[in-house]
């Protein structure tokens, strides 16, 4: 296979790094590198940030929002029309089944663009009428140059999540995706170099967190930072962004419960909690990998879970029947699978996996591991308290409510939960009593991008979607005005 090298993107440029450094992007299907990508720093960042303050001093901060919203109209046209190309792209970059990239990624991303150009057509701001001859208006004013860093699990979709309102707003971006998954974030450079959009409205900075995510963050003419990766990152990203004032949406890391009583549907519920555990490889940071049962199911519930587990689809990514593809990197396996020794040595029972995924000789080179079921941990476990971010899940039995949510918000993270049940009153009562940000009551991971999204603890401050959204991209400004 060929291997491609890619470079930032500048003001509608493909911009080659300032000390012509580059690193290797490696596809955790085979473990071969895939792809060499720029290795830029502080130089690379400050290009960057100019072109796009060029762009905020040009006709870009004098463009309608109906011009804007056709602007993300035509990104997610164009996204669209490449849909199996940006799929194949992200399942090699990120190890992820073709089926996931090809049915959730991409066709999230196009969505994106479109939800927030209807989103910024429909906008609506207030007005106060005082009475007297006195009125009070608010205008939506874009921030100017946003920071926008992401993460490798999701990386269309997370980046889109940003972009796409960071621009229905008005303001030009430089984004800086993970270094572990560049591929569709260049190939999103050269979509918004192919429809025309004004340059340096989007910027694109390859390189590692500490050589190019610090002076993004830290950049005085960087206005805010949106970020999504993991909790300690964030704390560092939190810290660097404060001294300056900057606006800072923080969407951090997960260990989410998922929890059955004995009064659910089991057959969803197994199902729910199967998809909850395992979807992208247990690599979303909204996956349930803490499973509590009530008592009275819950022998007949790991029973058919296990089973569930068992049978998944896993191995080669490219397949379009696997469910369960390669981990992100070497590095990531080795923790995954330390995670997995220590359930070991806290007493947990491997009920399903823990060993690596059988692949063909072709894929010996990629970071396989199978779909884990841990049973007998205390939920005070590090196992079952920490981020394993992998293909982990481990079941705990409760008898009660109280008990479940005693063990449910007794984690240093909050972003989100899924209960099952079938009493409406219970469920009404649990999720209002969960420490969380999104609770899915009898389903998982179903998303309407209206609603608020984020977490509280360690999983982050703020919130992204719908009105959130353009709430953090935007400064308001109150005119109080009297005749
Ligand atoms: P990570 O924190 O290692 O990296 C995220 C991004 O930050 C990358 O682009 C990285 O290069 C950059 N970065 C690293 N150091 C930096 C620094 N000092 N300053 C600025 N940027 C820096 O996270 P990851 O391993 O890529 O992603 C997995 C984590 O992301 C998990 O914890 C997962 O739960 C979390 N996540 C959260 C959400 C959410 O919406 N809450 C969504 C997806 C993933």
């Amino acid at each position: 296979m060929s291997v491609r090298t890619i470079q930032n993107w500048v003001g509608n440029r493909e911009h080659p790094p300032a000390k012509g450094a580059y690193m290797d992007d490696f596809g955790p299907a085979t473990g071969e590198v895939i792809a060499r990508i720029p290795k830029s720093d502080a130089e690379d960042v400050d290009a960057a940030v100019t072109a796009a303050q060029a762009a905020m001093a040009g006709s870009w901060s004098q463009s309608t929002p109906a011009e804007r919203a056709d602007l993300c109209e035509a990104i997610a046209d164009a996204i669209e029309s490449r849909l199996d190309e940006l799929a194949e792209l992200e399942s090699l970059d990120c190890g992820k089944p073709i089926t996931t990239a090809r049915t959730v990624d991409i066709p999230r991303a196009v969505a994106n663009f479109r939800f927030f150009a209807g989103a910024v057509r429909h906008d609506e701001t207030g007005c106060h009428d005082m009475g007297r001859s006195r009125l009070n208006y608010t205008l939506r004013r874009p921030l100017g140059v946003v920071g926008l860093i992401t993460p490798w699990n999701l990386p269309l979709y997370l980046l889109s999540w940003k972009v796409a309102p960071a621009l229905a707003c008005g303001n030009a971006v430089v984004a800086k995706p993970s270094e572990m998954t560049p591929l569709t974030a260049d190939a999103l450079g050269a979509i918004v170099r192919d429809i025309g959009a004004p340059d340096g409205v989007f910027n694109l900075v390859h390189g590692l967190g500490p050589e190019v995510g610090a002076p993004l963050t830290e950049h005085p003419e960087v206005a805010a930072i949106s970020f999504t990766g993991g909790t300690a990152t964030g704390a560092r990203v939190a810290a660097a962004a404060a001294p300056r004032f900057k606006k800072l949406s923080l969407e951090l890391g997960g260990k989410n419960p998922t929890i059955v009583f004995d009064d659910a549907d089991l057959d969803l519920a197994v199902e729910g909690a199967v998809r909850a555990g395992f979807t992208n490889t247990g690599q979303v940071c909204l996956c349930g990998s803490r499973l509590f049962v009530q008592r009275g199911i819950y022998d007949a519930f790991v029973e058919r879970f296990t089973v569930a587990v068992q049978q998944l689809p896993a191995g080669d990514p490219s397949q379009p029947q696997t469910r369960v593809g390669a981990l992100i990197s070497a590095a990531h396996r080795d923790k995954v699978e330390g995670y997995i020794a220590l359930a070991r040595e806290e007493g947990g029972t491997l009920v399903a996996g823990g060993g690596r995924t059988a692949v063909p000789a072709a894929l010996a080179g990629g970071y396989y591991v199978e779909p884990t079921v841990v049973t007998g941990l205390s939920a005070n476990a590090r196992c079952a308290t920490e981020e394993i971010f992998g293909p982990v899940v481990t079941v705990h039995v409760f008898d009660d409510e109280e008990e479940v949510l005693r063990l449910a918000n007794g984690v240093r993270y909050g972003l989100s939960a899924s209960v099952w049940t079938t009493n409406l009153a219970r469920a009404h009562r649990v999720s209002a009593a969960l420490d969380c940000g999104m609770v899915w009551v009898n389903t998982w991971l179903l998303r309407d991008l209206r609603v608020p999204f984020g977490g509280m603890k360690d999983s982050g401050v703020g919130r992204e979607g719908g009105a959130h959204s353009l709430e953090f991209y935007t400064e308001q400004r109150n005119i109080c005005v009297t005749w």
